[in-house]
Order: structure tokens, then C-alpha cells, then sequence
């Protein structure tokens, strides 16, 4: 299929495209660059062997994705272009709206004049809010407790009303859990501005000897060592689950909110242990009260994808962390 993928120079996006055009889909790239690098087209030429078409473009710039989808005879859209960091959305919220909704709305005005109807969707599992029972399903009641996972829920209820205003549409929210790890070659990978926020980053960070430690946010948490747990995924197993929702909504109309995780649990603490392993180097960390907004644990039912999309994870941690040391070692986030 012709795929166009926004944010596609963006972590999951330029991962995604590798095993979309490997598995061959032609492709067009299109980012504002906002959150990326324009040295990511090169890597992928280098992974792929072949270079991609790219739009440099703002999603809120109807004319351009219009145009975009109409030339190059798009068939479907994967959007990944978005703002992702819950701090910063509790400061910026109208930046939040603007990039993440109106993003949105944008490109599905786009996708309507191109006569466009099938759209995978970053979600996140951020739309079950405070977890009520675990492992979460997609039965779980969806609320949000900060801007950003307002917005990723105002748009899965947008692209619900979509789908049932025309049956045309093909529409599939795909609930992230912790994507992390890179592609196995160290030239892509995750790439994040300043301080990271997330906890794998932080982790290459220390070991690398970029920052001396890492702050564990509270070990007072009712799981069994204190400290939060979460689902990690590769980032390579996330990227199949795209090929697999890109197949199924070839045979499927409507609206699926399905669950990408890995249905396992990780606390901080064993994450540290892992990526000492993987990496072979210390990882000082100190303990620090929580983390306002912090749940004490949260991973998937993945169920759903596995009946729907005939997709489960397959790549185990020490793989996430072996993964993650090898594109900090290369030297991934520089421009170079
Ligand atoms: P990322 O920041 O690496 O990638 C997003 C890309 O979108 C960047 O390249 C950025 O330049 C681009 N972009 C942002 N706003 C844009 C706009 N208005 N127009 C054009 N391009 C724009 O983030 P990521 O981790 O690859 O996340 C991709 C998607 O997955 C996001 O929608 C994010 O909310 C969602 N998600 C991510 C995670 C995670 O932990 N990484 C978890 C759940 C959901
Ligand atoms: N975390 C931490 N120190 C950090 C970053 C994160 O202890 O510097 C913890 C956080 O409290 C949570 C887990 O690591 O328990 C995953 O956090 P992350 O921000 O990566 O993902 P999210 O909170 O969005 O699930």
C-alpha cells in the first residue's frame, strides 16, 4: 500500500517505516521536524538502502497534507505527529490542543478531501487514566489527568464519531504502552530534547555518564520492591503492531481501540538491574519522593491484539536494554 506516516522522523515513526518498507509499503514521511532531525532520512536511507520521500510540513497545514495525499496517491495514514510530554502539557496546554487536536482535525479534513478513510492512531495507555483493575483491557473506563491524555482521548472520541458518521472509514487507536529500545542497529533510536522525562532514556543517560544519577520516584508503592511498575515494549515489536493493524483494517471497517503492551510488569528498580546488565555499567540512582500524577503500576491485556491482529510482542528486556546501550553507544543522538 502507498502509506503516508506523520511524525515519521519521530522515535516510533522512523522505527515503524523501517519495517513498513521492509515489509513493502511505499512510504511518505512527513514531520515539521519539531521533535526530530532531519539526519534521521539519512539513517533510514542507510537501514533501508534506498532513500524515502519526505514532506517537510506542520499537520496543521491542510493544503500541504491534502496536496501530499493526493500526489503521491496515499492509501492510508499512520499518524504518529503529536506533542508527548505530560509535564510540559500541564504548562502549555493550548500548545497541547493546538498541535495534538487541531494536528488531528487537520489531517483528517485532508484525509476526507483526498478520499483517504483508513488511519492507524497513536494512542496511549494514558486514556484508562487511574487504573480501576489490572491488567487493563480496552473495556477499561477511559478518563484523563493531564492535557496531553486529554487531548490522545478527545481524538480516539473524535475518530469514533468519524467512523460512525460514514462507514467508509477504516480507523484503528493503537493504546501504547512504554515504548523503548531501538532498532538493532544503533542508527535510530530515541532522541529526546533536554532532560529526558521517561525513565529508559534517563537510564542511558546515567550509564552513559551524560547525568550522575537517576531520581527513583518514591519506593513506597504497593507493588513488590516500592517502586513503579510499567509495561516496556520494544519499539521494534510496537512497529510490527502497525503492519498488523494496517492489515486488519484492510478487511475491516469501523472504529478498534486495541492495547500494544506487552502484558508484562517491570518495576523501576528492575529496570535499573536489566539495563546494568545489558550495558555492563553502574547505574547510581537516588530515591525521591513520587512523582505527582504517578499510578503504582500499569500494564496491558493484550488479548485483543493478539486475536485481532494475530500480533504479540516478542523481544524480551535484556533486547529492550541491549538495544537502547547499542544506539547510545553509536553515537545515536548526535546529528552527525
Ligand atoms: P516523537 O516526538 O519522537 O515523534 C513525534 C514526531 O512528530 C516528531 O518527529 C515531531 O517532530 C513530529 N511532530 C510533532 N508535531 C507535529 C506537527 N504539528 N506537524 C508535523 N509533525 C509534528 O514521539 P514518539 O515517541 O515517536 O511518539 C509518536 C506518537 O506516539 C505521539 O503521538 C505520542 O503521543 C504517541 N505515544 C508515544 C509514547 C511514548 O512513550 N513514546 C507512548 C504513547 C503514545
Ligand atoms: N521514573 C523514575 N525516574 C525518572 C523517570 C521515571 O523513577 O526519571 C519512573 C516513573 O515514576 C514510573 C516509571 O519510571 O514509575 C516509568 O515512567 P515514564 O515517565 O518512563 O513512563 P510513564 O510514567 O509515562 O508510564
Amino acid at each position: 500500500m502507498k502509506l503516508l506516516l506523520t511524525g515519521g522522523t519521530g522515535f516510533i515513526g522512523s522505527h515503524t517505516a523501517v519495517v513498513l518498507s521492509q515489509a513493502g509499503h511505499e512510504l511518505v514521511l512527513l514531520d515539521n521536524f519539531s521533535n526530530s532531525k532531519q539526519a534521521v532520512l539519512g539513517r533510514l536511507e542507510t537501514i533501508l538502502g534506498h532513500a524515502l520521500p519526505f514532506v517537510q510540513a506542520d499537520v496543521r497545514d491542510t493544503a500541504k497534507v491534502t496536496q501530499a495525499l493526493q500526489t503521491h496517491g496515499i492509501q492510508a495514514v499512520v499518524h504518529f505527529a503529536g506533542l508527548k510530554a505530560v509535564g510540559e502539557s500541564v504548562a502549555q496546554p493550548l500548545n497541547y490542543f493546538a498541535n495534538n487536536l487541531q494536528g488531528t482535525l487537520s489531517l483528517l479534513q485532508a484525509m476526507q478531501a483526498a478520499q483517504v478513510h483508513q488511519l492507524v492512531f497513536s494512542s496511549s495507555a494514558t486514556v484508562y487514566g487511574e487504573p480501576q483493575y489490572l491488567p487493563l483491557d480496552e473495556q477499561h473506563p477511559t478518563s484523563a489527568t493531564n492535557p496531553y491524555g486529554r487531548t490522545k482521548l478527545h481524538i480516539e472520541e473524535m475518530l469514533h464519531d468519524l467512523s460512525a458518521s460514514n462507514p467508509a472509514w477504516r480507523i484503528a487507536c493503537l493504546r501504547y504502552f512504554n515504548p523503548v529500545g531501538a532498532h538493532d542497529s544503533g542508527l535510530i533510536g530515541e532522541d529526546p530534547n533536554g532532560i529526558p522525562n521517561n525513565l529508559m532514556p534517563f537510564v542511558v543517560q546515567v550509564a552513559a555518564g551524560i547525568r550522575p544519577a537517576l531520581q527513583v520516584f518514591g519506593n513506597d508503592y504497593d507493588t513488590p520492591d516500592g517502586t513503579g511498575v510499567r509495561d516496556y515494549i520494544h519499539v521494534m515489536d510496537l512497529a510490527q503492531g502497525h503492519l498488523a493493524a494496517l492489515h486488519f483494517l484492510n478487511a475491516q471497517t469501523g472504529w478498534h481501540a486495541i492495547n500494544l503492551g506487552t502484558g508484562q510488569g517491570y518495576s523501576v528498580l528492575e529496570m535499573v538491574k536489566a539495563f546494568e546488565a545489558a550495558s555492563g555499567k553502574p547505574v547510581a540512582f537516588n530515591i525521591v519522593p513520587r512523582r505527582p500524577g504517578d499510578v503504582a503500576s500499569c500494564y496491558a491485556k493484550v488479548d485483543k491484539a493478539q486475536a485481532l491482529l494475530n500480533w504479540q510482542a516478542s523481544r524480551g528486556l535484556p533486547q529492550m536494554c541491549e538495544d537502547a546501550w547499542r544506539a547510545q553507544q553509536r553515537n545515536m543522538p548526535s546529528t552527525t
